[in-house]
């Protein structure tokens, strides 16, 4: 039918006009580019400035940071890197800063840049540098107590660790030390309620598993959420649970939730706890945000990047045991920017057991029997979640 072509054309007519405005629009918006290549002995990365702007080069590990100092608006384009010694491209933006994070496949690297001002670029060449020493030197056997408890321990419900890979779970007690965590109506210390929760998973997990576990403190002190993070890749842990209990203004609030990272929260609570959980540690700091710190945890969270889908895993089980166990209201899994989770290099979550600030939780929290109800529940999402690795 007639009118019905007309009406077509005319649809595919608007639709033309729009689909090319948009592109002469995004032709317009300036770009900054990023491309690697690769040349015989090193590899090179091209970053092409919309226009003349301010920058700086750091070298952090393998990261090679190009910071760029501006409030001008642009697009960041980057090629899809094919490169034997680059990794990736990533960045990080905030209102005056920009800030390119070239990833290097190891840390070994020398760069050498220069600038071609007609085309408005920053050539920077990778090169590779030597290993210091071929041998890699089985660390850690010797400094550690013969493993004889491990040995001897019957792996349980048909697990084998070697089988499956795990050999290291880390615990990690929340807060510690001067750093008391959030406090009941009741005076009891989140600080106390971590640790005595940990130290229950601990005694399950090596009495019915052949697993190592460490701790990232085994008592009343200060730890920097850093060291939890390194003690967790310093032993080559191959999970990681962090444990807190809840903090919430709204006094009803409660339950269990299990938490994986993202630098997003899944809503504004868990942002207002995510903020809690991070800044515990330095009341007396003056809040920047934006600072170093923040974009620092960008790129830690690098680390723990890698592993977001079998950590959304591993909090989807525990998150399930604790709904069942406690019979707490689910309050489901939950994404949010815990720095303590950033810079771990293994399947990670935080478990917020139950709400310190509300009274009723307060009381079960203090009672020895709710505790080992938490570390039975989680005990038993780390062995459902294990088996699933099988
Ligand atoms: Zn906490």
């Amino acid at each position: 039918m007639i009118g019905t072509n007309e009406t077509t054309t005319r649809r595919l007519a608007a639709f033309s006009l729009l689909f090319f405005s948009l592109l002469s629009f995004a032709a317009a918006q300036p770009t900054l580019r990023v491309s690697a290549q690769d040349y015989e002995d090193y590899s090179r990365v091209i970053v092409t400035f919309p226009s003349p702007l301010p920058f700086a080069l750091e070298k952090d590990g393998n990261l090679l940071l190009v910071r760029i100092n501006s409030t001008a608006s642009f697009r960041l384009r980057t090629e899809p890197v094919k490169s034997r010694f680059i990794k990736s491209f990533n960045w990080v933006t905030s209102s005056d800063l920009y800030i390119i994070v070239i990833e290097v496949r190891h840390e070994r690297f020398r760069q050498d840049s220069f600038q071609i001002e007609k085309k408005r670029q920053l050539v920077i060449d990778f090169y590779e540098l030597a290993e210091p020493q071929p041998v890699r030197p089985e660390p850690e056997k010797k400094e550690e107590p013969p493993p004889a408890v491990e040995a001897a321990a019957p792996p349980v419900e048909g697990i084998s660790p070697a089988a499956k890979g795990i050999r290291t779970i880390v615990l990690d007690p929340g807060h510690g030390g001067l750093e008391v965590g959030a406090k009941g109506k009741f005076g009891t210390l989140e600080k106390d309620i971590t640790l005595a929760i940990s130290l229950r998973l601990k005694a399950l997990i090596e009495k019915n598993l052949a697993f190592h576990v460490e701790l990232t403190r085994d008592r009343d002190m200060n730890v920097t959420l850093e060291n939890r993070a390194a003690i967790a890749n310093n032993h080559r842990a191959e999970l990681f649970i962090s444990i807190h209990a809840n903090s919430s203004y709204r006094r009803n609030a409660n339950g269990s939730e299990t938490f994986f990272l993202s630098l997003n929260a899944t809503d504004e609570e868990a942002r207002r706890l995510a903020y809690l959980e991070n800044n515990a540690a330095d009341l007396d700091k003056p809040l920047a945000s934006e600072n170093k710190d923040d974009i620092i945890m960008i790129l830690w969270d690098m680390a723990q990047s890698a592993y977001l889908k079998q950590s959304q895993r591993l909090a989807e089980i525990i998150q399930d045991e604790l709904n069942s166990l406690l019979g707490t209201k689910d309050r489901g899994i939950k994404q949010a920017p815990f720095k303590v989770l950033t810079g771990v290099a293994c399947p990670a979550v935080l478990v917020e057991a139950a709400f310190i600030s509300n009274p009723e939780e307060e009381r079960d929290l203090i009672q020895e029997a709710f505790q080992e109800n938490v570390a039975q529940a989680i005990y038993r999402g780390l062995v459902r979640y294990i088996k699933l690795l099988s």
